[in-house]
């Protein structure tokens, strides 16, 4: 804990980043929540940035630009759930596409691989992205997409983000890699520094962190494919409210001092079962050093006795 230097001014980004008070005429600190769907225009398509609200909304955009500041990315997108965010990243790909994805995943995204993109002609392989190059080996002709989730949801496995970005650059540079960043959160890892192309989050755990929104978000530095993204944003609506987006925007205030708590207890029941007599093995990814570049803390976990 000593060594969890946080990434710069991310607490200052956290709750100030696309919060200007100066996009309002009333100055108000905290985003508005704008209900409305449709924005007035002096004629048509003469309009101050927002149409209609599938394609952009004031209280959405404060959240999207936040979120992109925390993952030091150009660009943020925030979706109605995490899986309509991979949902929405998957339809970059088309029919005939190939997807390598981890043998351990959250079970919504296996689900979604398995048995809905698969319906679409999109086929995935599932393979143990702990050893970088079965990533590698798994690679086809066709493969399109690299994902991954680290730490995975529920069993905690640890993936070498920067070690597999490299096999997969070595082998075929039009291949993008998406990092599901849920559980770390932005303020334990930030993919994109480790070169990964779109980082994902389910925003209905750490980052709202309330439990009372469900929701996803994205965040890239291609233009390609935020320009692609924003297209699909807006062409099949998988869209959060605008309420919602005022909730985790709320919550992102205090992911700072949530996280460093979350991994205090965390690591302390975790020590507390692995020295209890009853208990044959504890699953925990390890203490976490935070640094910019840096990547996670592979090995040093504290499994099994
Ligand atoms: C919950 C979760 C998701 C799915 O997100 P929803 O917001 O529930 O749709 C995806 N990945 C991980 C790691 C999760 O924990």
């Amino acid at each position: 804990m000593e060594n969890l230097k946080p990434f710069k001014h991310f607490a200052t980004d956290a709750i100030h980043a696309g919060q200007e008070p100066e996009q309002w005429k009333c100055k108000a600190v905290v985003p508005m929540i704008s209900m409305s769907t449709t924005f007035k225009q002096e004629g048509p398509g003469q309009h101050c940035g927002y149409e209609y609200s599938r394609s952009g909304n004031p209280t959405r955009n404060c959240l999207e630009k936040c979120i992109a500041a925390l993952e030091g990315a150009k660009l943020g997108m925030v979706f109605a759930s995490g899986l309509a965010t991979t949902t929405a990243i998957t339809h970059l790909l088309k029919q005939g596409d190939h997807i390598v994805s981890m043998n351990d995943l959250y079970g919504g995204t296996n689900r979604y691989f398995k048995k809905v993109a698969s319906r679409m002609g999109i086929e995935t392989s599932f393979v143990d992205c702990t050893v970088a190059k079965n990533v590698g080996a798994a690679i086809k002709p066709n493969t399109k997409m690299v994902w991954m989730e680290t730490p995975t949801n529920p069993t905690m496995q640890l993936v070498d983000i920067e070690a597999v970005v490299s096999v997969v650059r070595a082998s075929n540079q039009d291949i993008f890699v998406v990092v599901d960043n849920t559980f770390m959160s932005s303020y334990f890892q930030r993919p994109l520094s480790l070169g990964a192309d779109i980082v994902m989050h389910s925003l209905t755990k750490y980052m709202n962190g309330h439990s009372d929104s469900v929701m996803g978000a994205l965040a890239t530095n291609s233009d390609k494919l935020g320009e692609e993204l924003r297209f699909l944003q807006n062409a099949f609506g998988p869209i959060p409210s605008p309420f919602d987006c005022f909730l985790v925007n709320r919550g992102l205030k205090t992911l700072h001092v949530r996280m460093k708590e979350h991994m205090k207890n965390g690591l302390a029941v975790a020590k507390f079962l692995e020295s209890h007599r009853c208990v044959e093995k504890v699953i925990h990814p390890g203490e976490y050093q935070c640094s910019p570049g840096v990547p996670p803390m592979c090995g040093k976990g504290h499994s099994s006795r």
